[in-house]
């Protein structure tokens, strides 16, 4: 019971039928007053002139003397009639001269108030007019009244109460009287039936918050699936609503840091092994030049410091490439936009990797439409982002091979494409190329200081000027990377 009164329903409820309990106490006490009000006008209203009647009955047994026999053999005639009044005869103060009832009843008053007569008898009576029972002073009831004339001199009244007894506790009316007693058990089963309807209904309203209750307690427990079933739009139904948005942004949240932690990992074990390799072969060489020292030969001993340069060339990059990586992933550089004539950077990029692709036996060139507008971006980054990209088409193209930089101009950009007739990227292997130390088969196989970041910056790049940076390639026939530049509109 402790319990349920803890609940929420229970609390409902409880409130609920105190408030029913309390209404129908209230409903009670003014259906009994009002009956006995009306008992009481109708009463009165049958009797109005009762007193008049009985005063012409008995006025000529009232003179200097009273004759009292005669007054009460006529009264005990009417009193056969009408069982239930009382009959008192009253001086013009209103004290008890004398008094009729059914034998047995003693009187405590000995007087009665004249005020509800006076109302009663100047006729602008409210009924019902109560007036007072001398038997019981407290006890207001209706009454008939007539003036009288009690000798040469005198006045007095006739005073009657209607159905003295009648209906002296509520018990006794409830008992009594039908109209009372329907009202009473119809008011009972009408409350009897809002209290079940309206437990039935809070408990049907409360279910649903219960099955909520539920479920967040199951997705607290580590149940992440656990979804509340909307089934409404009203305010619980909003609330379920907004659980469910919450636990979705609570696991994305979850799977994006425990994706972070892993692509921590990943970083340090990959960065550990890149640094390792080129560190080994290094203490190798030196080992070997310091132990063979004057033994080894002048040829020798130059191509190993030329392949200890190497690698140190090779970390360098390497270091380089991650600190510039981690600075664009830590958002710390943001692009500086300005506009400036992209044609020209196309042409001056171009340029400086020329000797490389001679070097390499291709030919590199642009395809740069006139009269270009001006492009919003910051020139650095762009630069670095396209030399990765030409720098990859150089490297991964066999000799013979040809890399073209092409402009074309779309509304509002201008797209950029490095285009390569080389080997093109595997399928399997496209949907990674743009992640960080991911290296395709042969970059990972032949030592050719690849670090397998260049593209994962490229990308970091294009994303920070709100483009994407795609690829088409198709093996055996080359590969195409492009992005987008917004034109600079004057602002
Ligand atoms: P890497 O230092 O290995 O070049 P990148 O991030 O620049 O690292 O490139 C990732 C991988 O994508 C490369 O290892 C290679 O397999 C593939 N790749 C990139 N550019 C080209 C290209 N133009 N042609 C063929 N494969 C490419």
């Amino acid at each position: 019971m402790r319990n349920l009164l803890h609940t929420f329903y229970g609390k409902l409820s409880a409130v609920f039928l105190i408030l029913l309990v309390a209404m129908g106490i209230a409903l009670t006490a003014i259906t009994l007053r009002t009956s006995s009000r009306y008992i009481a006008e109708v009463d009165q209203r049958l009797n109005l002139g009762l007193a008049g009647d009985m005063a012409s009955e008995i006025e000529p047994f009232l003179g200097d003397t009273i004759r009292y026999e005669n007054i009460e053999e006529a009264i005990h005639y009417m009193m056969v009639m009408n069982p239930k009044v009382e009959i008192y005869l009253l001086n013009a103060e209103g004290r008890i001269l004398s008094f009729f009832a059914e034998p047995g009843k003693t009187v405590q008053a000995k007087y009665v108030a004249l005020k509800p007569v006076k109302q009663f008898l100047s006729g602008e009576r409210k009924t019902p007019t109560l007036g007072e029972d001398p038997r019981q002073p407290d006890k207001r009831k209706p009454f008939s009244v007539s003036p009288l004339s009690l000798g040469e001199n005198e006045s007095g009244y006739l005073y009657i109460i209607i159905g003295g007894e009648q209906y002296e506790t509520a018990a006794q009316m409830v008992m009594e009287s039908y109209i009372v007693r329907t009202t009473l058990t119809g008011l009972l089963i009408t409350l009897g039936f809002t209290g079940l309807i309206g437990l039935i209904l809070f408990a049907f309203l409360t279910k649903r918050i219960r099955r909520m209750s539920k479920t967040v307690k199951s997705f607290e427990q580590r149940n992440h699936e656990a979804r509340i079933d909307v089934t409404s739009e009203d305010e619980i139904g909003q609330l379920g609503e907004s659980f469910n948005q919450m636990a979705d942004t609570i696991v994305a949240n979850m799977e994006d840091l425990k994706r972070t932690d892993k692509l921590r990992r990943e970083l340090i074990a990959n960065v550990s092994h890149d640094l390792r390799s080129p560190l080994a072969s290094i203490q190798g060489y030196l080992e070997t030049i310091l132990m063979k020292e004057a033994s080894l030969p002048q040829e020798k001993r130059k191509q190993f410091l030329e392949l200890i340069l190497n690698d140190t060339q090779m970390l360098n990059k390497l270091v380089h490439e991650l600190f510039e990586l981690s600075k664009l992933e830590a958002e710390e550089t943001k692009p500086s936009v300005e506009p400036f004539p992209i044609a020209e950077l196309i042409q001056d990029v171009v340029m400086k990797f020329q000797d490389q692709a001679e070097k390499a036996n291709l030919s590199l060139s642009s395809t740069l439409p006139s009269n270009l507008p001006m492009v919003s971006a910051d020139i650095a980054m762009i630069e670095r982002a396209l030399s990765n990209l030409i720098d990859n088409a150089i490297h991964y193209t066999p000799a013979g091979g040809e890399i073209n930089v092409i402009l074309t101009r779309d509304t509002g950009w201008i797209q950029v494409a490095v285009e390569d007739n080389g080997p093109g990227i595997p399928e399997e292997d496209l949907p990674f190329i743009f992640e960080r130390f991911y290296r395709g088969e042969k970059s990972r196989t032949s030592k050719s200081g690849s670090t397998g970041l260049g593209l994962a910056i490229a990308k970091k790049i294009v994303d920070l000027h709100d483009g994407t940076l795609s690829v088409n390639s198709t093996l055996g026939e080359g590969s195409t990377f492009t992005f987008k530049l917004g034109i600079y509109d004057g602002e």
